[in-house]
Parts: structure tokens; C-alpha cells; sequence
């Protein structure tokens, strides 16, 4: 087995997040050679020490492991379609973001053409690479992310979930699923308070602490989730947590009631099922179950 210091490394696709993954790799010594479709974008790099190939099968020809972070799936076919035979024997890590199901394709498409593949979602902008609070998910092939871990570490904190390549894709949307619909109710509020004369910075100064202090509740919502009781004493009950008021005073500031409106429709479809007793979690169900 090659220790992962020793290794020559190849970076494809130098936009702005393969620029920072390959940077990093360089001022900690990797020898790096980094490719890009377009010109002009390795002079950077190749400043810092990395060499620049002309093409992807030069790039990936000179070292025993390949980075891709290209722009999408159809990209990373079209790059390393033609380079099959090359990559054989060869370790592919791709962090360039993917479905699940088009992680998982990858990996079947490594396997046959004989190649070790590792899957990578990035929770971070590249300038957060090499910075606390990068974090980057793997999964696929256990081997070579203990082997690589070391390299790994050096973008962000690096979490494994299994060899499922699939995983860690699923976790990424999951994770930016949740920050989307915190961002959107952040949005409304502030769209609420707006008619007031309120500026949406006022706003964000209120928010900030306030969302911040309620992850707090995010783990009581998994123990009873994963305890399998709705009923467990203590939680704030669906009837309790009627959007009603919230609705109404949105309407009266004139603006869209669409985001509430989703939340409140998940928590009186449990309501109506004859739920309303049972804690908040529960619209978990409404969810997971599409009809329920
Ligand atoms: P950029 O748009 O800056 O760069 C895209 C890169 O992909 C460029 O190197 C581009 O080459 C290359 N590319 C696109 N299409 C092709 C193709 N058909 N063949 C060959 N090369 C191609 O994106 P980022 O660097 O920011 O992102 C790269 C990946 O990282 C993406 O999958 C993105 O989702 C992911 N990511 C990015 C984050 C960010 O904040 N930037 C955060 C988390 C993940 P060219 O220069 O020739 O156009």
C-alpha cells in the first residue's frame, strides 16, 4: 500500500474549489500536478510549486491518485471516459457534487474500469478550505479513505459513513435541505417585519441568537424521532404549535404566507390523523411518508 505522504496527486478541474483543494495539497508538500480545461487557471498554482499538465491524461498519467472537482456528473464522464485505461489501478477521489444516484454510478463505473473510488461532498467555500469549520463527507471505498486521511484532513474535518458511495452525497443535500428552509424562514421573517420599517440587518441581529439558541432543540426532536414515542412528556404538542396566529399576521403585513404555509400543512396532516397531542417531531411522519 502507498502512504498518502508519498504520493503524487492530481488535481482535475481548477475553478475556484479545485484551486483551493490543489493549493492546500501543495504548501503541505504533496507533489501536485493540476490540469484544467480552459488555460491560464494553473499559473497560480504552478507558482506555489504544482506542475501543470496539458491534458487530463497527462494530469492523470503522472500520479497514482486523482482528485476530481469538476462542475457536475456529465463533466467528470467527460473527462475520465476517455481515461479508463489510464485510471486502472489508479485511486479517483471526486468531490465534485453529485446525486446519490450518480455517486453510486461512478463508483460502479470506477469498479469496472478497475478503479478505487472514493466519493466527496464539500460542506465549505474554498476560502473555508484548510480552515476550522470545513468539513468535507466521504463515502465508497473504506480503504482509501483511511489510507488518504491525512490528505484529507488537510481541506477540512473528514467524516466517513460507509461504502455505499451514495452516502455521502445524501448527506450533503440532506444537510443543505435543512439549510435552505432556515434560510427561507429567516427570509420571512424578515419579509414580516419589513412593513414595519424594520431593515432586514435589524432583523438578522434579532435572528441570529435566536435561531442559533433553537439547534438546541434539534437533539430533543431526534431521541423522541428515534425513540419511536410521540407521546413522550415535556414536548410542545401539534395543537399548541398551530401556525394560525403566525399565518394571520402575515397576511396583515401583506406579504406571501408560502413558507409557513408549507409547515403549518405538515403539522395539521398529523393534527387531522388524530395527533394533536403529540409532540412537534411528529410532522417527521408527514414527511417521511408523503401521504400520511
Ligand atoms: P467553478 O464553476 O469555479 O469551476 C468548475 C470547474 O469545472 C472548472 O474547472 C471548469 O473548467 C470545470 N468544468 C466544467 N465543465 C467541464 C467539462 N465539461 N469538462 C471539463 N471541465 C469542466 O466551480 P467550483 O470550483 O466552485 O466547484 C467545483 C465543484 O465543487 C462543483 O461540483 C461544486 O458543486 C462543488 N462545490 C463547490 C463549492 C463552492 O462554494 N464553490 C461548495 C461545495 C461544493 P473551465 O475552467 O474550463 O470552465
Amino acid at each position: 500500500m502507498t502512504t498518502s505522504n508519498s504520493v503524487h496527486v492530481s488535481v482535475l478541474g481548477l475553478g475556484a474549489m479545485g484551486s483551493a483543494l490543489a493549493s492546500a495539497l501543495v504548501k503541505a508538500g504533496y507533489a501536485t500536478t493540476v490540469w484544467n480545461r480552459s488555460p491560464g487557471k494553473a499559473e497560480d498554482l504552478v507558482a506555489q510549486g504544482a506542475e501543470a499538465a496539458a491534458t487530463a491524461g497527462d494530469a492523470v498519467r503522472a500520479g497514482g491518485l486523482v482528485i476530481a472537482c469538476l462542475l457536475d456528473h456529465a463533466s467528470v464522464h467527460e473527462v475520465l471516459d476517455p481515461l479508463s485505461d489510464d485510471l486502472a489501478g489508479r485511486t479517483l477521489i471526486n468531490v465534485t457534487t453529485t446525486s446519490p444516484a450518480q455517486s453510486r454510478e461512478l463508483a460502479a463505473w470506477a469498479a469496472r474500469a478497475g478503479v478505487a473510488y472514493l466519493d466527496g461532498g464539500i460542506m465549505a467555500v474554498p476560502p473555508m478550505i484548510g480552515r476550522p469549520g470545513s468539513s468535507i463527507l466521504y463515502s465508497g471505498s473504506a480503504e482509501v479513505f483511511h489510507q488518504y486521511k491525512p490528505l484529507l484532513d488537510l481541506w477540512g474535518t473528514s467524516t466517513y459513513f460507509g461504502e455505499d458511495a451514495g452516502l455521502a452525497s445524501l448527506y450533503d443535500l440532506a444537510l443543505l435541505a435543512g439549510m435552505y428552509v432556515m434560510y427561507a424562514g429567516f427570509l420571512h421573517g424578515a419579509a414580516m417585519v419589513a412593513p414595519a420599517g424594520v431593515t432586514a440587518g435589524e432583523f438578522a441581529a434579532m435572528a441570529t441568537p435566536w435561531l442559533t439558541a433553537m439547534t438546541g432543540g434539534f437533539e430533543g426532536f431526534a431521541a423522541v424521532i428515534d425513540g419511536g414515542d410521540y407521546t413522550v412528556e415535556g414536548q410542545q404538542s401539534l395543537e399548541f404549535s398551530d401556525l394560525g396566529d403566525l399565518l394571520a399576521a402575515s397576511s396583515d403585513q401583506g406579504i406571501s404566507t408560502e413558507v409557513v404555509d408549507m409547515v403549518q400543512r405538515l403539522i395539521r396532516r398529523q393534527i387531522d390523523a388524530g395527533h394533536g397531542e403529540e409532540g412537534f417531531a411528529r410532522i417527521f411522519e408527514s414527511i417521511r411518508h408523503a401521504n400520511s
